[in-house]
């Protein structure tokens, strides 16, 4: 840190992301990406017209991408934000929406992303407590009166709320944003951006990094109420005009145009799921009941940080979070069935070797 910074960051904590370690020597289940590559037609999307054209600004209101969405979504163009992948989203809601006298809520086991936007805007926060089994309890955050943001599902725990649970707590804050974080929502959970419809104070998130194949391409989304849209660009024009790169922007087009072929590949991470948690429930974890492409479970005996380390020496990637509430856990992406295999089988050396 130099002696330049402003004093309000002096010593401020910035969000830690996961390792990426790219070269090939790992099995990577740490940040939950996609196993899959990006469909065929994603790959040979970029012509040499678009490379010609790169030399010209994008469009900033992204008119060709927003269309599709909304066709596949059922939305109005009006209705969506295009971000930076969708930590964009986040922090720009946290500057539009959450004045200084207020705070904002959401539950105390969760991305912790949320921790460091609030603080780099000085935003009060309110960690609801979750219940003992990680669960998120919907009636916390009835009649709150105040902005609240959750993800659906939950991160790291990979529990869901329903749709009725949020609509519940839409309804029942109706001065407030409620932001719902849809990030890994594609894999089994209710979207609830049908309800944007109905509920000018609901705000939807999602992402192309999880189940679109394209963390590298940096692309998320919100879908709302017109005016709530209008806001996000308020600040995104006034923070990065042209913030979708024109390569990502076309890729993102195909990435729609492919939907059905990353639906399918969410149904077979979900069959890789099912079998990864029986694997683990005979090994003696116990799993917390997932609708996200990832799984976050504990060993009866075995502690959380060792079998990350043990795992990391046989080159597999998981993720431990040094939270004292959750030490006891590894949360694991799910990968292909054959990663999966690899991973299981260093996890059994592992256990033979420290039982
Ligand atoms: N929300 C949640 C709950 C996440 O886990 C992540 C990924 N770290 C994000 C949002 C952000 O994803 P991205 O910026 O890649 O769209």
């Amino acid at each position: 840190m130099s002696r330049f910074i402003k004093n309000r960051y002096h010593g401020f904590a910035s969000y830690t992301p996961g390792e990426q370690r790219n070269d090939g020597t790992y099995i990577k289940l740490n940040t939950n990406e996609s196993p899959y590559p990006p469909a065929p037609e994603v790959q040979n999307a970029l012509s040499q017209a678009d490379l010609e054209a790169m030399r010209l600004y994008p469009d900033p209101t992204g008119k060709v991408l927003k269309d599709k969405l909304a066709a596949l979504y059922n939305v109005q163009p009006e209705n969506i934000f295009l971000s930076n992948g969708s930590d964009d989203i986040l922090n720009f809601a946290m500057m539009a929406f959450v004045d200084e006298d207020e705070q904002i809520a959401f539950p105390e086991i969760t991305y912790s992303f949320y921790e460091v936007i609030a603080a780099l805007h000085d935003v009060r926060v309110n960690r609801i407590a979750v219940k003992d089994d990680l669960m998120i309890d919907p009636a916390d955050y009835y009649s709150l009166n105040q902005n609240i943001v959750i993800p659906n599902p939950n991160a790291p725990t990979g529990t869901a709320l329903s749709a009725d649970e949020i609509e519940m707590i839409v309804h029942t804050n109706p001065d407030h944003v409620v932001l719902i974080d849809e990030a890994y929502v594609d894999f089994g959970a209710e979207s609830v951006i049908p309800l944007t419809k109905v509920y000018d104070n609901l705000l939807v998130a999602h992402t192309f990094s999880k189940y679109a194949s394209f963390a590298g391409g940096r692309l998320g989304f919100a879908v709302g109420s017109a005016g709530l849209i209008q806001d996000l660009m308020t600040i995104q024009y006034s923070t990065n005009p042209y913030n979708i790169n024109r390569m990502t922007m076309r890729l993102a087009e195909a990435t729609v145009d492919a939907d059905t072929y990353y639906r399918a590949n969410a149904e077979r991470i979900k069959k890789t799921r099912a079998r990864t948690v029986a694997a683990l429930e005979t090994m003696d974890f116990s799993v917390i009941p997932s609708m996200a492409n990832f799984v976050f479970a504990k060993h009866a005996c075995i502690s959380g940080k060792t079998i990350y380390e043990q795992m990391l020496k046989r080159f597999v990637l998981i993720r431990h979070f040094d939270n004292p509430k959750i030490t006891d856990y590894n949360r694991i992406s799910i990968g292909s069935d054959e990663q999966m295999d690899f991973f299981l089988e260093r996890l059994t050396e592992v256990l033979n070797a420290y039982s």
